[in-house]
Formats: C-alpha cells, structure tokens, sequence
C-alpha cells in the first residue's frame, strides 16, 4: 500500500510514510471487509460512515506538517484510523466523534492498539474541544459547507494549519487554511458535518 498508493503518488514526507507503513488498517475496518482493507478507496465502518482511503488520510497528514510535538485536533473520528496515524507524528491527539457507538469503538480499539496519546470525545465536533484548545494542527474528515466552523479557526494556535474538506460552488475541495491563507488541494467526497450529536 505505502508503495503503490502512497509514495507513488506525491506522498514524500518520510515521517507519514513510516507511519502509514506502521498502523494496521485491518484492525480498523468492520470484520467482513478485513480482506479489502489496503485496497486503494474508503470502506464503511457503521452507522453510514467511512474510514478514508489511505492516499488522503496521508495527505492530510503531509498537509498538516508535523515535526512530533504538537497538539493535534482531529473532527470526525470515525474508526479512528487517521487518529492512530496522526498518533505516531504528534505528541497528542484529541479526536471528536459525534455518533457514541463509533466514539466508544474508536476509543477501545486505539487503548488495546496502544495509542495511549489519543483522547476520543464523544461530540459535537464543529464546536472544537475548548477544554484542549489551542491546537497546533487541526484535520476534519467531514465536510463542511462554505467556511470552516468559527470555533475551530477561533482554537487553533496563531499560524496553526488547518486540513478539511470544503463544500464550495457544488464542488467537494480539500483545502489547506493556514491564516487567511487558503490553498485547494484535490477535490474529494467526505461525508457531511453535520452539527449536534447522536446516541
Ligand atoms: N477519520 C475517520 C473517517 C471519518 S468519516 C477514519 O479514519 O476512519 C467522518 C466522521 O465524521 C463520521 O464518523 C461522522 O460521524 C463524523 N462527523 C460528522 N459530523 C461531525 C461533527 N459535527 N462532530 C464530530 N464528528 C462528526
């Protein structure tokens, strides 16, 4: 996968290579797609949800430059895939999840995989983690409409980046704000953020 998918196709930061070469994706997808897990595309998890497909979680963590000692924010745990690779090139991880069935799963799974440096929440993830802010990085897998949520401009730290899928003119974009700059990265299908929790 690392290879063919990833190195291959523009991934070249060496920290995100190892990483993805590290966390075993098998573990992270339900039971009957264990055999497609390193195919080249998103699988579901449950609960009408997705774990992304390797190539963009990589690239979202290229995006968000990370050296080892930051605080990263991460909207939309999911299976907790990405959080367990943005583990290894952070030092902390707070990961926001608004469905309690994937939160409480994600949370298990990343304890028993020994990813001791990620804290799962279960919430609303558009209103950020006040109680952890600020944040060096922050990476949303969910897609929002038009502008990033005010409050997770308002937690990251001065000059932090921020990685997420934008809805703008019909079109699903990646994009890379850091400031008020904004650089579109590759167009993508997240699926929506929505506001409020479930379960
Ligand atoms: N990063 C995940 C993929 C996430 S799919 C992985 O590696 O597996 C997007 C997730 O965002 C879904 O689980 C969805 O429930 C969640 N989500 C959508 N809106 C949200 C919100 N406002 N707060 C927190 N999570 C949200």
């Amino acid at each position: 996968m690392v290879e063919r998918q990833l190195h291959g196709r523009e991934i070249a930061d060496e920290r995100v290579l190892s990483a993805m070469a590290q966390v075993p994706r098998e573990e992270f997808v339900p039971d009957e797609h264990r055999r497609h897990a390193y195919r080249d595309g998103a699988l579901r998890i449950g609960e009408g949800q997705t774990i992304s497909q390797p190539w963009i979680v990589a690239k979202m963590a290229e995006l968000l430059e990370l050296g080892g000692g930051e605080r990263v924010l991460e909207v939309g745990t999911g299976s907790g895939y990405a959080a367990a690779v943005l583990s290894l090139l952070a030092a902390e991880v707070v990961t926001v999840e608004r469905h309690a069935a994937l939160a409480e799963s994600a949370r298990e799974r990343l304890a028993r995989l020994g990813h001791a440096n990620v804290d799962v929440r279960h919430g609303d993830g558009s209103q950020g983690v006040p109680d952890r802010a600020p944040f060096d990085a922050i990476s949303v897998t969910a897609t929002a409409s038009g502008e990033p949520p005010r409050a997770l401009r308002d937690q990251a730290s001065p000059g932090a980046p921020m990685a997420l899928p934008l809805q703008r003119g019909g079109r699903e974009m990646l994009v890379r704000i850091r400031g008020t700059a904004v650089e579109a990265v590759t167009p993508v299908r997240f699926v929506p953020l929505v506001e409020g929790t479930k379960g």
